[in-house]
């Protein structure tokens, strides 16, 4: 069957990665997942001293890029069936999902230049397509030729509600309170960058998963694969 390229954009915890990753499994693609390449990146910069008291120093995370001393790769966790995000060879899955990379992830996403590196690398993933891509730029501007669009929303509250039920899931320590705050603040500030602003690509398909299950959600992903496959 032909291959295609699926982007699936929204806002931040939007259940985007969840439903790629199902939906990726489902159909034997490749799943990848941009807000990770992101976050790794800030991990880099908490790392090496690149990030304090809120600066980001530009001059020296542009230099690490340029040497190829922030090296981003995937690899197939065997017992999640996911791929998890590797920082320089090291495994970085979890250090990534917390609050603190949260906090400054987007400010370092809004960097042209973090941009620029990162949507080469994610093209160059998707070039044999059979892949499903999240993030909020895939369908304007990494693959804005995507057979299938897809653009995720929610409220804040129910997405607020769902990351915070996930971090303590895995035992990590947050409030509603505090995860809620981070959501608004990374719409406002993945919305309002001058580059590559999160904006629904005009030939996208909206859904609207507030009071979608899992299920329901799945089943009309899966619809919409086919319709996009045959196209
Ligand atoms: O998707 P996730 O929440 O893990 O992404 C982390 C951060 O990376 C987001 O807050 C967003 O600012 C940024 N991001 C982006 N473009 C993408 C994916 C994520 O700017 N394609």
């Amino acid at each position: 069957m032909k291959k295609i390229t699926i982007a699936v954009d929204g806002y931040s915890a939007g259940g985007k990665s969840t439903m790629a990753k199902d939906l990726a499994k489902e159909i034997g693609y490749v799943y990848i997942d941009s807000g990770a390449m992101y976050r790794a990146v800030t991990l880099y910069c908490l790392q090496h001293g690149l990030l304090k008291n809120e600066k980001i120093d530009e001059e020296g995370l542009k230099a690490a890029l340029a040497n190829n001393a922030v090296r981003i790769t995937f690899h197939a966790n065997a017992a999640t069936g996911c791929p998890d995000t590797f920082l320089n060879e090291t495994n970085v899955e979890n250090a990534i999902r917390g609050m603190e990379v949260a906090d400054h992830a987007s400010a370092v996403a809004a960097l042209g230049f973090v941009r620029h590196a990162m949507v080469a690398a994610q093209q160059a993933m998707g070039r044999e397509k059979g892949v499903v891509m999240d993030g909020r730029d895939i369908g304007t501007v990494v693959f804005p030729d995507a057979e299938l669009k897809i653009f995720v929303t929610a409220s804040p509250e129910v997405r607020a509600r769902r990351r915070f039920n996930e971090l303590t899931a895995k035992g990590i320590a947050a409030s509603y309170e505090e995860v809620l705050t981070n959501v608004r603040k990374r719409d406002h500030v993945d919305s309002t960058r001058e580059e590559s602003p999160l904006r629904q690509a005009a030939d996208a398909l909206i859904l609207d998963n507030s009071e979608l299950s899992p299920a329901e959600q799945k089943e009309w992903l899966l619809a919409r694969v086919r319709e996009a496959v045959v196209r």
